[in-house]
């Protein structure tokens, strides 16, 4: 059984290699970022309140986040497996996860860790562009949809995210090495940690990625 935990910093590819991942392995693909994003979407009153943090960069409470997660993770869908993308992203909700995890019967088996250097992180955010229906991510100079501004998955016209833009990206940057690269040392104790290189193209690190899948599953 596959209970994952993808990491790394914003525009490592984490959304990217979900997407294949959950859809080979048969497993829901979590992403907390998106489910923000539909909350907000939605014009929710839990959209509302997380707007200008999200927009700004900065990252939503532990206790609203790690409530939405375990709700999520307790769900039937989840009881084979499940690919959690961008939970959890403190400490605190590392130590969180552990508990309700075991309490839920959803024990983390297995991180994937992706890095890349911080000067490939800010040119990969700046030509990001992601289809707001379905996830799917492109960029306008690396990884170009078919068809210019419209998702090759579902049709749908692409869009630039709200915190796509430097001001925002420098706060996730710093965020993640103040709050997420911690994790790494957790997940090393944990003996669940696997590093891979974000920096090499994506058709090579689906293959190790694979590989890792396939030895673990
Ligand atoms: P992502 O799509 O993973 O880049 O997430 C987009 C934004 O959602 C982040 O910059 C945060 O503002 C918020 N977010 C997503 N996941 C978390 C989390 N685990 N904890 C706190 N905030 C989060």
């Amino acid at each position: 059984m596959l209970n994952i935990v993808l990491m790394g910093p914003p525009g490592a590819g984490k959304g990217t290699h979900a997407m294949w991942m959950a859809k080979d392995y048969a497993i829901p693909h979590i992403s907390t970022g998106d489910m923000f994003r539909e909350a907000m979407a939605s014009g929710s009153e839990l959209g509302n309140q997380i707007k200008d943090i999200i927009n700004s960069g900065g990252l939503v409470s532990d206790d609203l986040t790690c409530a939405l997660v375990k709700e999520r993770l307790s769900r039937k869908d989840c009881e084979n497996g499940y690919l959690l993308d961008g939970f959890p992203r403190t400490p605190a909700q590392a130590e969180a996860l552990k508990t309700f995890g075991k309490e839920i019967n959803r024990e983390v088996n297995l991180v994937i860790n992706i890095g890349a250097p911080d000067e490939l992180l800010i040119q990969r955010i700046a030509g990001r562009r992601v289809c707001p229906k379905c996830g799917a991510s492109f960029n306008v100079n690396t990884m170009k949809p078919k068809v210019e501004g419209i998702c090759d998955v579902c049709g749908a016209e692409l869009i630039q995210r709200k915190d796509d833009n430097e001001e925002s990206f420098k706060v996730r940057l710093t965020n993640y090495y103040k709050s997420t690269a911690p994790l790494m040392e957790f997940y090393k104790n944990e003996g669940v940690l696997n590093d891979f290189d974000g920096s090499i193209e994506a058709t090579d690190l689906k293959k190790v990625i694979t590989d890792c899948l396939e030895a673990h599953k």
